[in-house]
């Protein structure tokens, strides 16, 4: 028999292959874990593997229980066999096993936490690492409310604002919707700046509009503007029609779908005028293309995963004041959208084609319930996720607590009641102070109030 030798044969060769492949891989490839290091704060865990050379990287979540699974696929597994338990309430241990290629580390969380996942080139004194982040309050334990007298509160020193920005849709030349005597480019540009108005009085948060007049912007412009502004958050400002069913009304809000993402992001990426601007917004530091390209991809899945989140709060919120279009939140591909770095939502604030919503758009009263609506939707997720270093942060930490804040030259009353988002009344009566005036050198006792 003839063909039980060429079964053989093939299978010598394909193992023959195998090894090869293995041992030039592992020549050319494989990296030793040198050392690690894990650190633990109120927010977050950090675990930091140092490598002997840069890492292969591919990672993944799983639920029941909650798992994060990293695969490196040249990473010695001899060198990483001793990892098990960390001193870290969200990571209960890490577990390892040999892969085809490389070892896979799985981390055992205690709870739903989010987390991130990159490799940095090595740098200065720093060698290759790969940085594993598990963000989120410890399972079990209440978000942290500092009591003042276990830990004095800590001083409010350049904590920037939230930047929301704000895009009323179309503009110019193109009207968008038009119906019952309304045009969408004028009731959006009225309720974005009722919008942005309520945001100029929330303490800690600022807002930009992407046109404050009737002018045409291109739509990639738009997330380009919200860029330039270094926003924190981007809300497209719509409303719909549907000439051929004008029974069809309500609210609509859509995120970035994944799967419009993954091809814009390689888009993106061809484009190095894009990358470059890209990363000024992300901070890639000094890492090469491959790293650079799981740092953009993970930037535009958390971008996508906090869209989604605040839209569907948004949801809500917008529920309470008004008809409900699509009662879940759509997932679509629109141009406005497509910022990796950037959170964003488009929001259809009803249709123009429907009488009812057509004069509900255009009546002020309505606009400034839907405008409220919108604030309240992003502002209860950004303080449930304030990014690092702005006001909404600091107040959370230090919620519950009193400073002292010294008058400086050409402060007054009012400016320091707005920078810590209480009203002049509460603060002079707090201080029993019986007018507006304050003089250099005061103190003033402030406290800090949740929003
Ligand atoms: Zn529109």
């Amino acid at each position: 028999m003839v063909v039980p030798v060429k079964g053989t044969e093939k299978r010598m060769i394909r193992w023959i292959t195998a090894v090869l492949w293995l041992c030039l891989s592992s020549l050319t490839w494989a990296v030793d874990l040198k050392a690690l290091r894990s650190s633990v704060t109120q927010d977050s865990s950090r675990v930091v593997l140092e490598l002997t050379g840069p890492a292969q990287l591919n990672y993944f979540n799983l639920d029941n229980p909650k798992r994060l699974v990293v695969d490196v696929s040249n990473l010695r597994h001899a060198s990483v066999q001793s990892l098990s338990v960390l001193d870290d309430s969200r990571i209960n241990r890490i577990r390892t096993s040999v892969r085809e290629s490389g070892s896979r580390l799985v981390f055992d969380l205690s709870g739903d936490y989010r987390t991130n996942v990159f490799a940095l080139a090595a740098e200065g004194a720093y060698p290759h690492r790969i940085v594993i982040d598990v963000v989120g309050y410890i399972a079990g334990e209440a978000a942290p409310i500092r009591a003042p007298e276990t830990r004095p509160p800590e001083p409010l020193v350049q904590k920037r604002d939230i930047v929301v920005a704000i895009d009323p849709g179309h503009g110019g030349r193109d009207p968008g919707a038009t119906g019952y005597g309304v045009v969408e480019k004028e009731i959006v540009l009225q309720i974005s700046k009722r919008i942005a108005r309520r945001f100029q009085n929330e303490a800690g948060y600022r807002a930009v509009l992407t046109r404050e007049g009737d002018q045409f912007i291109k739509l990639t412009d738009r997330p380009k503007k919200a860029r330039e502004a270094g926003a924190d958050f981007f809300v497209s400002i719509h409303a719909d029609s549907f000439p051929k069913n004008r029974s069809v009304r309500g609210f609509g809000v859509f995120a970035l779908s994944l799967r419009g993402a993954n091809s814009e992001l390689s888009r993106w990426l061809q484009n190095t005028e894009n990358a470059d601007d890209l990363a000024g917004g992300v901070d890639l530091g000094n890492v090469d293309d491959a790293t650079r390209q799981v740092l953009l991809n993970m930037s535009m899945e958390s971008a996508i995963r906090i869209s989604k989140q605040a839209g569907e709060g948004l949801l809500s919120d917008l529920s309470r004041v008004g008809r409900v279009h699509k009662k879940e939140l759509g997932l679509a591909n629109f141009v406005v959208l497509r910022s990796p770095d950037i959170p964003s939502l488009l929001i259809e604030t009803g249709f123009i084609s429907n009488r009812a919503d057509a004069q509900r758009l255009a009546n002020p009263k309505e606009q400034e319930k839907i405008a409220a609506a919108i604030v309240l939707g992003i502002t209860r997720y950004f303080e449930r996720n304030p990014p690092a270093n702005t006001f909404v942060a600091w107040r959370k930490q230090n919620a519950g607590s009193r400073i002292v804040v010294e008058v400086k030259r050409g402060d007054s009353l009012s400016e320091i009641a707005a920078r810590y988002g209480l009203s002049v009344k509460a603060l002079r009566e707090l201080n029993g102070l019986k007018s507006d005036v304050i003089r250099v050198g005061q103190k003033l006792e402030v406290p800090v109030a949740p929003r």
